[in-house]
């Protein structure tokens, strides 16, 4: 599906010198704090960059600003794939912002948006995309290299069948339906990414329903080494059916919440009942939880909403599946070794 192959290879060897030949070189997850929205860039090891979603509009376009800042800090000049899960302003609403300060190569969505509300945003959107536009479908595959991308989800679809790998014992047993939810929410791009053992699932603000469908009576993903909470901590409980999330079996879940956004008490708790989990990574300390409901300060980049500094979360994946996260406020970071 990527296609210049010449400008990845002569990016690449730029991207080499900048890190130093010595390095080896690692894939790289930045979580930019967006506080609330999302924003998820993911660097290859060969310098091929993907970003996930770009924050809100407005406030002088502060998130816009936080990923360009990003992309400076992960040695890269440009973004080659832009992915837009879907059409709301904490995911979308930054693209204007960003292309004025950062070359943005390809772009890829779900296709047309569902809510007329929405409309504005998605024709500045597609107005920058132009003819560098491409709709994802449920069951296409990307690559970064030796990164692959399967797109679970799109478009209010999911893949049918399950992928071809690992475990997929389920969790289906008197699990909670959800009626059909019809909000853009349930339109987003959701994809598994695999880089060796390793393995990461990003399924944007996918709803209950959908996620009901990627995990029962079929587990289609299987297990996986990090994931990244479903809106923002299942805001609303709109998200986060555990029959998915258990299945899943993440090792790490970073949050991508915002102070009083996502995450609620109910959310904390179906990720710290995760069968097997090892640590829970926070944007942002919830000011509407509790301290239970918290992880612990030293995983979480954002203390204060009053006091934002935009701390991102990353991790660095080595090639032979172990993994280190990393907390931009205080240094702290722990190392694992996906399973
Ligand atoms: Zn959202």
């Amino acid at each position: 599906m990527f296609r210049t192959l010449a400008c990845i290879v002569a990016f690449s060897t730029l991207a080499f010198a900048q890190r130093g030949p010595a390095q080896p070189r690692t894939l790289d997850i930045y979580w930019i704090d967006v506080e609330g929205g999302a924003a998820t860039l993911i660097v290859s090891p060969t310098g091929e960059s993907l970003l996930v979603d770009t924050g809100f509009p407005g406030n002088a376009d502060r998130d816009a600003q936080r990923i360009a800042q990003a992309v400076v800090t992960a040695g890269l000049s440009r973004i080659d794939h832009l992915v837009i899960t879907h059409y709301h302003g904490d995911h979308v609403g930054g693209v204007p912002g960003l292309s004025k300060l950062v070359q943005i190569r390809n772009f890829y969505d779900h296709g047309d948006n569902t809510e007329p509300n929405g409309a504005a945003q998605f024709n500045a959107y597609v107005a920058l995309a132009g003819n560098k536009r491409t709709i994802l479908k449920a069951g296409d595959k990307m690559a970064l290299g030796s990164v692959d991308l399967s797109i679970v989800s799109a478009a209010g679809k999911v893949i049918e069948n399950r992928l071809e790998r690992g475990f997929f014992a389920n969790q289906c047993e008197g699990a909670e339906i959800k009626p059909e939810d019809k909000t853009e929410n349930s339109q987003s791009v959701g994809f598994l990414l695999t880089y060796g053992k390793f393995s990461f699932l990003d399924v944007g603000d996918l709803t209950w329903d959908r996620e009901m469908q990627l995990a029962c009576p079929v587990n289609k993903i299987g297990e996986v080494s990090l994931f990244q909470a479903t809106h923002h901590g299942f805001s609303n409980g709109q998200s986060g059916a555990p029959a998915l999330i258990w299945s899943l079996r993440p090792q790490v879940v970073v949050v991508n919440n915002g102070a009083r956004k996502g995450f609620s008490n109910g959310g904390f708790d179906t990720i710290a009942k995760i069968p097997g989990i090892e640590d829970i990574w926070q944007g942002h300390r919830g000011e509407i939880n509790d301290a239970a409901h918290n992880t612990a300060d030293e995983k979480i980049a954002n203390l204060s909403a009053a006091d934002d500094k935009g701390y991102w979360i990353k991790a660095s994946i080595a090639a032979d599946g172990s993994f280190t996260v990393t907390n931009a406020r205080n240094n702290f970071s722990k190392s694992y070794t996906a399973r």
